[in-house]
């Protein structure tokens, strides 16, 4: 299928599922959208391509959005998007700060199906000293994106968190975590040796639905949705109050249907008590929920960052049994992102047929480190492929693709790998494992009236 025909198609079927939504069958869809006769059924199957008019008139006449009814473009239609070094060395900018050049920036290998950003980045500012107020160092606003970064040298890290600046001296193979909106910069701490980082820079669920939703709620409504997690200001009771609020549930109700005394209840419901395992138990029951979600999320940062040095990052061998393929090394990471995992993978084993293959239900993006090739194996819908990854090259994979590495030409290749989820996270897995039979064909393609 050529790409502008599965675009068409999901199209198609976001129409055919928008319409059984809202309860319209052909003939009514066709009279309020003002189409000709016969002529949506070809919409929803995609023999006729649903243009802008369509879209507009049906944001117009229907409450829904233009978005609602827009598809996502498939830019990796064998599983794997690959991106050379050339074409990374192509897209070079340099971005100044305050007037003088700071940074060369490089895209890396991203695709429409995932929120990466991830740039290659060589400092241009020298610094000769670790002071985070060295005026030499330009910083930035923070951005939404969180940010993972894999250090390349001899690199200064800078980041402000509550209006007090730090630096971090990093060598090869250091990484951080940090959230959303912190300031931060990056120095070279000599110019005789490359000084670079990978930042890879992600949106995960934070972008797309979720911020177009709050940026119409607006700004005291996100202020009053926002869970705060800081020691100090987190509440471990607040979901319990959360879910007390939606079912309109008083505590008297609760302490009622738990068997918990009120004025325990009180206490748990006020949010700064911590309910212990049989409380939490009994809870969920009362209010009708999986004890999971009455569970805050923690997050391990400090001043904003998480912080992982090569000199102490925690490395092992894979797979268990069998031949051992890879040492596997843990990079920077955070709790309150259980679906991001930053790797880094030595590529032990020369013939690809003995290494055992990497699968994951992230999204996966990988660049090739060091100075040694990388023979990357995959397969994807019944057909396998390979290719040879040189230094500098990267490449995105789908979820569920199995993966291979092994060594090209006897090296001992290096490659970074960061996994993130997308827009499906556990909530929509479990949701399509509980679908009725049939569900998830018609989920991932609606093509049919919700009644024959
Ligand atoms: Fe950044």
């Amino acid at each position: 299928m050529r790409p502008e025909e599965g675009f068409a198609r999901r199209a198609g079927a976001l129409l055919r599922a928008a319409a059984n939504d809202l309860k319209r069958d052909d003939e009514n869809a066709e009279r309020e959208l003002g189409l000709e006769k016969g002529t949506f059924a070809q919409y929803a199957d995609g023999r006729r391509p649903v243009d802008w008019e369509l879209m507009r008139r049906a944001a117009q006449t229907w409450p829904l959005n233009e978005r609602d009814l827009l598809p996502l473009h498939d830019d990796s239609p064998a599983g794997v998007r690959i991106m050379r070094q050339e074409e990374s060395r192509a897209s070079s900018r340099v971005l100044s700060r305050a007037g003088e050049p700071y940074y060369e920036y490089r895209d890396t290998a991203m695709s429409r199906i995932a929120s990466y950003r991830p740039e290659w980045i060589r400092m241009l500012r020298v610094v000769d000293d670790n002071e985070p107020e060295n005026p030499l160092v330009q910083w930035n606003r923070g951005h939404l994106l969180y940010q993972f970064t894999y250090f390349i040298g001899p690199v200064n890290y800078y980041y402000r968190w509550d209006g007090v600046s730090h630096c971090v001296p990093m060598e090869t193979g250091d990484s951080v975590w940090g959230l959303p909106f912190a300031p931060h910069s990056f120095a070279a701490r000599t110019s005789a040796e490359p000084a670079c980082i990978l930042a890879l820079t992600y949106g995960g669920s934070l972008v797309g639905d979720a911020q177009r939703e709050l940026a119409v709620l607006g700004n005291a409504a996100t202020q009053a949705l926002a869970v705060p997690l800081a020691e100090g200001a987190r509440l471990p009771g607040a979901a319990i109050r959360s879910f007390m609020d939606a079912g309109a549930v008083t505590v008297a109700e609760l302490a009622d249907r738990t068997g918990i005394s009120p004025r325990r209840t009180e206490e748990l419901a006020g949010g700064s008590v911590s309910p212990d395992a049989k409380e939490l138990a009994l809870l969920a029951t009362g209010l009708g929920v999986s004890v999971r979600d009455l569970l805050l999320p923690r997050s391990g940062t400090v001043d904003g960052v998480s912080v992982q040095h090569a000199r102490d990052a925690r490395s092992w061998v894979w797979p268990g049994d069998g031949a051992t393929a890879y040492r596997i090394t843990r990079l920077a990471g955070d709790p309150l992102h259980p679906h991001t995992s930053a790797l880094q993978v030595d590529v032990l084993l020369d013939d690809v047929e003995q290494a055992a293959p990497l699968t994951t239900y992230q999204h996966q993006y990988l660049y090739v480190l060091g100075d040694d090739p990388v023979g990357l194996r995959w397969e994807f819908a019944g057909e396998r492929f390979e290719y040879t990854l040189g230094p500098g090259d990267s490449a995105y994979v789908r979820p569920q693709v199995p993966i291979t590495f092994a060594a090209a030409r006897g090296g001992r290749p290096r490659v970074l790998l960061l996994r993130i989820s997308g827009a499906v996270t556990p909530e929509v897995r479990y949701a399509v494992g509980t679908m009725a039979a049939g569900g998830i064909d018609r989920y991932v393609a609606e093509d049919r009236l919700w009644y024959s």
